[in-house]
């Protein structure tokens, strides 16, 4: 167990690892932030920061002296500067990061598992394009396998003169079946070091130009009927990773069962609602994980919960949120609110 005074490293800087260390402070842990960009949210409620590059080893090394468990925010760092932190201190560990940082990686390992990921194929030149477009028809979704987040890094193609307009470019590339779905939903589980898992009431996920909208709780009938199925397949990824932490695998619901989309070896967007929408947060759940902790019960505070993006301007509408009392408003303290950029989220507890 990690005795509360403890260091938390946590890798990346923005607003996860930001109520992460709200979350871990509560806890009587203190965190330190390594991020690449100077401005960092989450180091502004943290006790320490390595501002530093994700491929300098040396500052890596020197951050995890410093620290007693290492976790991290954010998936896309290159696994291999990591290496110079010593394994037992990392959590969730590195085979989970290099499976979740590639979609072909990832949806190859869920397949093996059991689990149904919407029909792909790898694209690295135009003639991959072109047999994947035979092989599994339009519309579809080119995706690069590594980076993307927010609907970046994806084009969609419904017919061959969009095909033509794509451009490929250096990175590996993935084309998939456009999945014709009722619904998203998010499946978010914290496992403890002994192996418990606990699992979240699923949300219903709303994108809105690849970006996430809106999470609510309970989700719509057909979600309801797939997350039985879906909680099998996370099961089996957890348990097969050893994970340690907060995990999130996204799916499709489908007239036909659940859909993998993708996974993520961290706290999610998609959960932010259990801040004050559940009886112990995924923040604080992922801290108790990788601290050695008994993991909190995960029950709904309410019959409904909802969650809302403030995303660019609608940060601004900060003070009309508040005016209604069942809101809680969530600013991460960005400085610019810039276009597409995720500046905040408001929960509402809907109790009637
Ligand atoms: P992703 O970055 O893979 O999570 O994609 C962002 C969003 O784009 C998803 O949440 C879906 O709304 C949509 N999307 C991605 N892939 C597909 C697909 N194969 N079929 C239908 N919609 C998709």
């Amino acid at each position: 167990m990690i005795e509360p005074g403890a260091t938390i490293g946590i890798l990346g800087g923005g607003q996860l690892g930001r109520m992460l260390a709200m979350a871990a402070a509560q806890l009587g842990y203190r965190c330190h932030i390594f991020a690449p960009e100077r401005d960092s949210i989450a180091a502004e409620v943290s006790a320490a920061f390595t501002c530093a590059d994700w491929t300098d080893s040396d500052a890596l090394a020197r951050f995890a002296q410093g620290c007693d468990v290492v976790t991290l925010e954010f998936e896309n760092i290159p696994v291999a500067p990591l290496q110079t932190i010593p394994e037992a201190m990392l959590a969730p560990n590195l085979r989970a990061l290099e499976i979740a940082q590639d979609r072909m990686k990832e949806k190859r390992f869920v397949e093996d598992l059991g689990g149904r990921p919407a029909p792909f194929a790898a694209v690295n030149s135009r003639e991959d394009l072109e047999r994947a477009l035979d092989l599994i028809g339009m519309p579809g979704i080119l995706k690069t396998t590594r980076d993307g987040y927010d609907g970046k890094g994806q084009w969609r193609i419904a017919n061959t003169r969009e095909a033509a307009g794509v451009p490929l470019s250096e990175q590996p590339l993935v084309y998939e079946g456009f999945v014709k779905f009722d619904a998203e939903f998010s499946v978010i589980l914290a496992r403890g070091h002994d192996g418990s898992i606990r699992f979240w009431d699923s949300a219903e996920n709303v994108h809105e130009h690849g970006i996430l909208a809106r999470s609510t709780v309970p989700a719509c009938q057909r979600v309801l009927d797939e997350v039985e199925a879906a909680r099998a397949i996370a099961t089996d990824v957890a348990d097969a990773l050893g994970y340690v932490g907060v995990m999130t695998l996204e799916f499709f619901a489908t007239a036909d069962g659940p859909v993998f989309n993708e996974m993520a070896p961290r706290v999610h967007n998609s959960g932010h609602w259990t801040i004050e929408g559940a009886l112990t947060s995924q923040f604080e759940n992922h801290i108790r994980a990788i601290c050695g902790l008994p993991l909190g019960a995960t029950d709904l505070t309410a019959p409904r919960v909802e969650m809302r993006n403030l995303i660019g301007k609608q940060a601004h509408e900060g003070p009309a949120i508040l005016a209604d009392p069942a809101n809680h408003l969530h600013l991460y303290g960005k400085a610019e609110a810039r276009k597409g950029r995720k500046m905040g989220h408001v929960t509402r507890l809907v109790r009637d």
